[in-house]
């Protein structure tokens, strides 16, 4: 039994309309009790013009589209009600449906009704929370891919790669009186496993690049004070963000800015410079950088190109685990000629950022292939493709060294409920209908 639900659908604010939407079994016997008109034998998908209706005096005169099950996003009976757009109004009429036997829905509740009845799967589902979420046009054509069904695609090899040897294991230990079928090896195993991580591993690396576009990037900027870190965080942002003095430990907090890098989003984090300090404020504010440090994807690590001290060693030292870009900033302060090779000079002062931009870049090394095709690039997706991956390399490494077949198919049955956990298919899962699915055994 699937509740009617009730939410509004547009942003909570004064706008020309509101839209409310509404979705479950009792949908039209709830609507009808508000709405002018009786929508309780409504057989099709319809508009209508009416009113709200509150005892006798008239809400607002809306349009109203009913959906007939399964003709709707949910899958289910749904209502949308498009109002005007005065909070007064659309609050009034979530009140109205919720008064007349609907709930409030939860967060995510109309899409993963459409996922529960089959409208959509799990990939697909996760996908517009992306989609609305999006920052950028590329974030936003990733997004659009996965709506679509185009990144569920991907798991297709790997869930008919992973059934054949799963059910060929099956019927080889099962149904031994069956002797026209391939025999189960550990060799077959050892190939299947091979060929099945490789694609994981290229869908892992494409899933990381698209979560890349998808989510942005963070970047600490760290280094001891007075170095140019506000200024840098300045020159990338094209803004004035970040206070710019030369008096030390003026940045106590942590500054952010965003911007666009060919598509993707770099979130930008100037922190307090690092170094000891017997200020109360300015060492709470290098203890939240060190925290921004372990939460950022990359660092940047800033020294001075006119000096190099202990308080900068230290900054190597807390960066050495952490994926870094260093540069030299002040270098319209050096002579050209002390310039080492293969490191990266800028000045801030001169908003001559390019060569950092350009580092940021081929960190991220994002090709057209990344933005133009889907890939599995949600956190909890690329999860679940590391676990098949390692459920797979135990299967493997078992096959390699003789453990029987029968005794393999647990690493592979692991693999493939994984593989099903992807879209959200392990639900139902049922072996036995996968084996009659592939061998007719009753013949
Ligand atoms: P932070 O403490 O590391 O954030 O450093 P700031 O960005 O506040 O800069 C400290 C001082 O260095 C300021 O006086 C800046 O104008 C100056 N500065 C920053 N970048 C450069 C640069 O590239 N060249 C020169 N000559 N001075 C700079």
């Amino acid at each position: 039994m699937f509740e009617t639900i009730v939410a509004l659908a547009t942003a909570p604010m004064r706008s020309a309309l509101a839209i409310i939407r509404l979705s479950g079994e009792d949908c039209f016997k709830v609507v009808s009790k508000f709405f002018s008109k009786n929508l309780i034998d409504i057989k099709t998908n319809g508009i209508h013009h009416g009113f709200i209706l509150e005892k006798n005096e008239v809400i607002d005169e809306v349009i109203l589209l009913t959906y007939v099950n399964p003709h709707s996003f949910t899958g289910e009976d749904s209502v949308e009600i498009i109002s005007h757009g005065s909070p007064l109004i659309f609050n009034k009429i979530i009140e109205l449906a919720i008064s007349n036997g609907a709930r409030m829905a939860e967060r995510g509740e109309f899409s993963s009704r459409a996922y529960m009845h089959g409208k959509m799967d799990l990939i697909q589902a996760e996908s517009i929370n992306d989609l609305i979420n999006a920052e950028s046009e590329e974030s936003k054509k990733l997004s659009m891919m996965a709506l679509k069904g185009e990144t569920s695609k991907l798991v297709l090899p790997l869930k008919k790669t992973l059934g054949d040897i799963l059910s060929l294991i099956e019927v080889n230990v099962n149904y031994p009186e069956y002797t026209d079928i391939e025999i189960a090896t550990n060799e077959k195993v050892i190939t299947v496993c091979d060929d099945l991580i490789s694609y994981i591993n290229k869908l892992i690396k494409d899933g990381k690049k698209g979560r890349i576009i998808k989510d942005g990037l963070k970047v600490a900027i760290v280094g001891k004070p007075n170095v140019g870190k506000s200024s840098i965080l300045n020159a990338l942002l094209g803004e004035e963000k970040a206070i710019v003095t030369d008096i030390k430990g003026t940045t106590r907090d942590i500054v952010e800015g965003k911007f666009n890098l060919d598509g993707v989003i770099i979130n930008l984090y100037d922190t307090a410079g690092i170094r000891e300090s017997n200020d109360a404020i300015e060492t709470k504010g290098i203890v939240k950088s060190e925290k921004m440090l372990n939460d950022a994807d990359i660092c940047i690590a800033v020294f001075d190109s006119t000096t190099f001290d202990n308080e900068d060693k230290k900054i190597q030292e807390l960066t050495k685990n952490k994926k870094t870009i260093v540069v030299y900033n002040k270098f319209d302060l050096v002579e050209n000629t002390n310039k080492h090779d293969g490191l990266l000079y800028i000045s801030a002062l001169n908003n001559n950022v390019e060569p950092l931009k350009d580092a940021i870049r081929r960190y991220i090394g994002l090709s057209k292939e990344n933005y133009e095709n889907p890939s599995i690039a949600n956190t909890r997706e690329i999860g679940l493709l590391e676990n098949i991956k390692k459920s797979l390399e135990k299967a493997q490494l078992d096959a390699k060294n003789g453990v029987p077949v029968d005794l393999i198919n647990v690493y592979i049955q692991d693999a493939y409920l994984k593989v099903l956990a992807l879209t959200g298919e392990d639900h139902d899962y049922d072996i036995a209908t996968e084996i009659f699915s592939r061998f007719c055994l009753g013949k």
